[in-house]
């Protein structure tokens, strides 16, 4: 019997293992994909995630670093530079194979093309079945992402809205190149800032993020509508002159901030499929890397202690303030819902804003602070209306 079985080797899953391995529990890390694997993301790897891992990325990993980019709506397009990074761009195929080689040297058994299709309980812990095997351990900890039905030893299946739809595709920077003669830099050239438009349609935002070798271009939106998600994506990539790729790959993110159980009998839930994405950007990696770690603080502190069943409320009680922080994102969600293009073009003008927007990224703001100041920023009127 293992300590922790963790179904899921993405950011959550390697995460936690790693911590959990490196603390000494017996763990074994279940996969139904080979690494390295395609991942459809923007690669977008914020500072907030950079400090999480807990140790330096190779250079042929972070392709390049970020301190700000083109913020765009309609128009109107506003370079906002930091004097810090707020990230670097990574390949999350090269990225995630590294972080399960980080499991895996840390002392994690991982068993690669497996996937885990059920998971019961005992009285002393939990199984999780396999074509291959059953592997039994005292917690298991489902890390499957937003998709997978696992989730559902914890909670009922979650509404379309509380997701997020994003489509995205990673192509070479020449196969996406200027199809009009606008006269507007390429944005595809490697050196060229990463690009972020809102308010392509209602609660939106398309991204063109230039790497060394490719460009990740991409359309995230509120609610699970993928026909709406392409259709937006070809008509901001064709704004910027750009081709759209053919081949578009999309996936669901979940809305941190809504409510959602986390842990029950023994299982605990990390990462997308606990809900922690931010409700705006789409932004998870980080959240993923630090609940997945929170996961296996609660598991190694619950074990000690002789009381397996502790480590559900212990992980609750460490990833609160992540989940209040996500409950302010959410609540400037609403507030886009409501009024999109007022609020985003009372943001868009306001270089303040833009820049401490940009500062949530690299951990040096919070939602919270920034909600509150935008309160006492923007005009009462306007603010009465969508904050509730
Ligand atoms: C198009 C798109 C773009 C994005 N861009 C960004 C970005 O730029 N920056 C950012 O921070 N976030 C981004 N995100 C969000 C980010 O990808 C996720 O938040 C993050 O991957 C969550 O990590 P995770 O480990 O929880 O889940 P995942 O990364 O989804 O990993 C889940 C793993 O579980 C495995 N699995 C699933 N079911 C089973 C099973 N039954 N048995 C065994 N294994 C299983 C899968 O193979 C996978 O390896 C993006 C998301 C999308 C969809």
């Amino acid at each position: 019997m293992h300590d922790i079985a963790v179904a899921g080797a993405g950011p959550a899953g390697a995460s936690a293992a790693r911590a959990a391995a490196g603390a000494g529990l017996s763990v074994v890390l279940l996969d139904k994909d080979v690494f390295p694997r395609h991942k459809p993301c923007g690669g977008a790897l914020s500072e907030q995630a950079l400090a999480a891992l807990g140790f330096p990325l190779p250079a042929y990993i972070a392709e390049r670093e970020y301190h700000g980019g083109i913020l765009c709506m309609e128009s109107s397009r506003l370079q906002v530079q930091r004097p810090w990074r707020a990230g670097v761009l990574v390949t999350r195929r090269d990225f995630d194979a590294l972080l399960v080689d980080m499991a895996r040297r840390a002392g994690a058994v991982v068993r690669e093309g497996e996937e885990v299709l059920g998971l019961s309980r005992q009285a002393d812990g939990v199984s999780l079945h396999t074509r291959r095997a059953t592997y039994r351990a005292r917690l298991a900890l489902v890390c499957e992402g937003a998709s997978g039905r696992l989730k559902r030893a914890v909670r009922p299946p979650d509404r379309p809205e509380d997701y997020n739809y994003c489509v995205c595709a990673d192509v070479p920077a020449e196969a996406a190149r200027k199809v009009s003669g606008r006269d507007l830099p390429d944005p595809t050239r490697p050196d060229h800032p990463l690009v972020l438009q809102f308010g392509i349609s209602q609660v939106s935002y398309g991204w063109i993020f230039p790497r060394r070798e490719d460009v990740s271009v991409g359309m995230g939106e509120l609610g699970v509508n993928r026909r709406k998600a392409v259709a937006d994506l070809r008509r901001f990539l064709a704004d910027w002159g750009l081709l759209a790729p053919p081949a578009l790959m999309g996936h669901k993110i979940p809305m941190g901030g809504v409510p959602r159980p986390i842990h029950r009998d023994r299982v605990l839930l990390a990462g997308d499929a606990g809900g922690f994405a931010d409700p705006l950007l789409g932004e998870g990696i980080a959240h993923a890397i630090r609940t997945g770690q929170w996961a296996a603080q609660a598991a190694h502190q619950a074990l000690d202690a002789g009381d397996p069943g502790r480590a559900g409320p212990i992980f609750e009680r460490l990833t609160r303030p992540l989940d209040e922080e996500m409950r302010h994102a959410l609540r400037l969600v609403r507030a886009l819902e409501r009024a999109p293009r007022r609020l985003i073009k009372a943001i868009m003008t306001d270089e303040k804003a833009l820049a401490r927007y940009v500062d949530i990224l690299s951990g040096r703001e919070t939602y919270a602070a920034f909600t509150a100041f935008l309160k006492r920023r923007l005009p009462w009127n306007t603010l009465r209306t969508l904050w509730v």
